[in-house]
């Protein structure tokens, strides 16, 4: 899998054939919309006017899934399941995973280019839901937002980091969950089978699992955290944020501070103490 940016390739790239895309590896299937898999998520996605649901308002795309169409006609003959493909994106949705963003000249769009197709960068899945489409089956949804200053989105960004102090780190933060959301803390979820490691609930979303990969010693400065298994903890929303904002500390034991019970650990999950240590001194509890 090769999820996000592809080395030398900017966003506005533009390519002659769906052969282009594939050689390329921007989009490395040469018939499919999306590419990418339930347990990996989504790598990209190509806007080419095959739904007659999907709506492009440039820096926001409402995507629509894969499936259930008559080849023939082309229209919906059949609901839209949240599997397959259609379950790439929602993984790409549940672990904050950066999809690329393709649009076709068949794509109905003022953003559409001319002729061939256009990488026009990567892109956020915001949330996913089911929808009554407009032949009457139901399909999967998928609100993408732009993730960076790329062609679809220049005078916004540029202007809310020119004139909003308060809109340029919102922008950041988003990149940085991007970021974030790693190999390292993928892995950790699924050690602990995407179960909190506080309170051992397993979020069940349509279409997979939902955990937080939760840094003991924050990422950034002046903390300096690393993103090393040994940083990072799996846990639900609700334990994320009262860790992060000193509702608990870890005693070396795993027996949790300011909260009754202890750590939910695994034996291929080994937790530096010294990150908890770190931890409990930015609350207080050294
Ligand atoms: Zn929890």
């Amino acid at each position: 899998m090769a999820i996000g940016e592809i080395t030398g390739i900017v966003a506005g790239t533009a390519f002659a054939s769906r052969q282009e895309l594939y050689d390329s590896r921007i989009h490395r299937t040469l018939r499919a919309g999306i590419v990418g898999s339930g347990s990996t998520g989504a790598e990209s996605i190509v806007l080419s006017g095959g739904y007659v649901d999907d709506q492009d308002l440039g820096s926001e795309i409402i995507y629509t899934g894969h499936g259930g169409r008559d080849p023939a006609t082309g229209r919906q003959i059949a609901d839209q399941v949240f599997t397959r493909q259609n379950q790439a994106l929602v993984t790409s949705c549940l672990q904050g995973l950066p999809v690329r963003v393709i649009r076709g000249s068949e794509h109905d769009a003022p953003q559409s280019p001319d002729a061939g197709y256009r990488y026009d960068g990567l892109y956020r899945v915001e949330s996913y839901w089911h929808a009554s489409g407009a032949d009457g089956f139901l399909v999967c949804r998928f609100r993408l937002l732009a993730l960076t200053s790329d062609r679809a989105q220049p005078s916004v960004v540029s202007a809310d980091r020119s004139s909003s102090v308060g809109a340029a780190p919102r922008i950041m933060s988003t990149v940085l969950r991007i970021v974030r959301d790693t190999a390292v803390s993928r892995r950790v979820k699924e050690l602990h089978h995407f179960q909190c490691q506080a309170c051992g609930i397993r979020l069940e979303c349509e279409g997979g699992p939902y955990a937080e990969a939760a840094h003991i010693r924050p990422l950034g400065a002046p903390h300096d955290g690393p993103d090393l298994m040994g940083n990072v903890l799996c846990l639900c929303p609700n334990h994320h944020v009262l860790f992060d904002n000193g509702a608990f500390g870890i005693a070396d034991d795993f027996s949790f501070i300011g909260l009754g019970g202890r750590l939910r650990t695994s034996a291929d999950h080994i937790i530096d103490r010294a990150n908890l240590d770190y931890q409990r001194g930015m609350w207080g509890r050294s």
